[in-house]
């Protein structure tokens, strides 16, 4: 087995046991494989493994892995900051979005999807930990954001998105982590139908996993260290 195959069952089994301890079936929560700045053999090794959705953050680099490895039934995710001038790039080749944070992104997002994809599927990334020169709109903005986006076609708004940072403990996790819950329980209580809580990284899946999160976006724990 390779290393990234033994990898992902290591990851596999975080997510069940955590899961296991917070009363949730495995199956509801979907892994993300993170593979930016690895090249496209890693993305085919986790591919042999069993994987199908991958997280790229940077569009230029995935736009080429994206085109290269087109044969495959691969699922990719954009989980970069998104600048208006790459909306063409993202609605063009990618199948989610999770970093929305702006309606006029929006706009051009669904003005920009080929009429021969399926809607680009959209987490909006919220900024729950309060950071002022973090992306991510702020809660209170979240509600606004989701209504406009929801009408828009050529997009499917599926949930919520959040980076915070690093947390000292599983503890300090789940506080902030269950911020982000709180809102998708708001949002979906104001009926706008949302099935996806992205959020949880290498360091930190199980409290995100006890709080609610419907998808982890794992990259080193898979791939190894990043340069
Ligand atoms: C890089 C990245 C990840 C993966 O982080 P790891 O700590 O390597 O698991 C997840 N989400 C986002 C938005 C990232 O940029």
């Amino acid at each position: 087995m390779t290393t990234i195959a033994n990898n992902l069952q290591g990851i596999h089994s975080r997510i069940e046991n955590a899961c296991q301890r917070s009363g949730r079936n495995p199956a509801s929560v979907a892994l993300l494989a993170v593979s930016k700045t690895f090249g496209v053999d890693a993305v085919v090794q986790a591919h042999a493994a069993g994987q199908t959705a991958f997280g790229e953050n940077y569009i230029q680099e995935a736009v080429e892995k994206i085109t290269t490895l087109r044969e495959l039934p691969l699922q990719w995710h954009c989980i970069g900051p998104i600048q208006s001038n790459k909306t063409r790039l993202v609605a063009g080749y990618f199948d989610w979005l999770h970093t929305l944070d702006r309606l006029k992104i929006a706009q051009r997002l669904s003005e920009q999807r080929p009429a021969h994809l399926a809607p680009l599927q959209v987490c909006i990334q919220v900024n729950v930990d309060g950071g002022p020169t973090k992306s991510g709109v702020a809660p209170a903005e979240a509600l606004a954001l989701a209504q406009a986006v929801s009408v828009l076609p050529g997009l499917r708004l599926r949930g919520l998105m959040c980076i915070p940072e690093p947390a000292p403990d599983f503890v300090a996790g789940c506080a902030v982590f269950s911020r982000a819950k709180a809102l998708f329980d708001v949002l979906n209580q104001e009926g706008m139908g949302l099935d996806t809580l992205s959020m949880g990284m290498s360091d930190d899946l199980e409290a995100a996993i006890a709080s609610g999160s419907t998808m982890v976006r794992v990259g080193s724990a898979i791939f190894g260290a990043r340069r």
